[in-house]
């Protein structure tokens, strides 16, 4: 008789689409999809889209069995890992979303902020291993903030650390976030920040990389064109560029000293700037700080990419439903 092999579920809901994948508990990603699902506004349409996704995968791969589900979601975490509020996707406030995927499944279901799962995928299997006092910040259409120590997620409040992304770091309070706050790191180093900044620079130098990408693609440049630039030698992006590792640094610095890290990991957009990006936050925030806590930390880059989410999410509720890891 087949012995079938333990495998959990990973999902990781974003705003306009949703990665979910089968992981087996060394960290194997058997399968792993995009599920695009735009156009959704009810909890129900969109996690049957999961549903029926899970219960093909259990008909296609006979050789495994499912014992978990880890779900990712982009906001807080209420009703002890049952349900989520003040989310990116408005319509899954405080909707019993544990208790629809079980009751549909009959398989266990924990729930995390999407960047704390993203911490335990790098801790597990990436640019987290064997740290004790590990960070990582995803630096993407906001900035996220994951602390796992001695292999523990680390959560000050909502199961997040804060909102540490909207940490006040601009004296002159020249822009406000998309949450309401005004001179927080999100309002001039988030994505959405970087894209708004990106334009004018368009408008403003026409013959610069920004300005071509504007004209040629009718659409306003983003973080990716400013690192494209900066590689091509723009002046204007390398500017640019240098200005947000400035901003990233000083938050960077803070961050650092607050929770004395030995290994500080970037994945998200601006970490395909590559590690010199990342060497100038470092230099950025010694040179502002206090030298001792930049004497046990590195800085690096996350190694997992965008598959973070799900293997933390997959493998911790693996471990959560009581399994144990070979
Ligand atoms: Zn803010």
């Amino acid at each position: 008789m087949m012995v079938e092999k333990p495998v959990s579920v990973g999902i990781d809901i974003g705003g306009g689409s949703t990665k979910i994948g089968l992981v087996e508990p060394d960290g194997n990603i058997i399968v792993n999809e995009i599920l695009k699902l735009t156009e959704i506004d009810a909890p129900e349409d969109l996690l049957d889209a999961y549903i029926n996704k899970i219960k093909s995968w259990k008909e296609q791969y006979r050789d495994f069995q499912i014992q978990a589900i880890g779900v990712g979601v982009p906001g807080h975490v209420i009703n002890d890992h049952r349900a989520t509020d003040i989310c990116n996707l408005p319509f899954l406030n405080r909707f019993p979303l544990a208790d629809y995927l079980e009751e549909n499944l009959q398989l266990p279901v924990w729930i995390e902020n999407d960047a704390t799962y993203a911490g335990v995928g790098e801790y597990r299997y990436g640019s987290g291993q064997q740290s004790e006092r590990f960070l990582l910040a995803t630096l993407g259409t906001g900035i996220g903030l994951t602390f796992i120590e001695h292999g523990r997620i680390h959560a000050t409040g909502n199961g997040t650390l804060g909102d540490i992304g909207h940490m006040i770091i601009d004296r002159n309070l020249t822009f406000q976030c998309r949450k309401g706050c005004w001179g927080c790191i999100e309002s001039v180093a988030s994505g959405v920040a970087i894209s708004r900044d990106a334009k004018q620079l368009a408008q403003k130098y026409p013959e610069s990389y920004l300005g071509k990408v504007f004209e040629r693609e009718n659409r306003d440049p983003t973080v990716r064109h400013i690192i494209e630039g900066s590689f091509e030698g723009d002046p204007v992006c390398i500017g640019k560029l240098n200005e947000t590792a400035d901003w990233l640094g000083l938050w960077a610095c803070n961050v650092v000293q607050i929770f004395a890290p030995h290994r500080f990991a970037f994945g998200g957009g601006w970490s395909a700037a590559g590690q010199g990006f990342i060497d100038k936050l470092y230099q950025r925030a010694k040179s502002v700080g206090i030298e001792e806590y930049y004497n046990q930390v590195t800085f690096v880059q996350a190694t997992k990419g965008n598959l973070a989410g799900i293997l933390g999410a997959a493998s911790f509720a693996f471990d959560h439903a009581g399994n144990t890891r070979a």
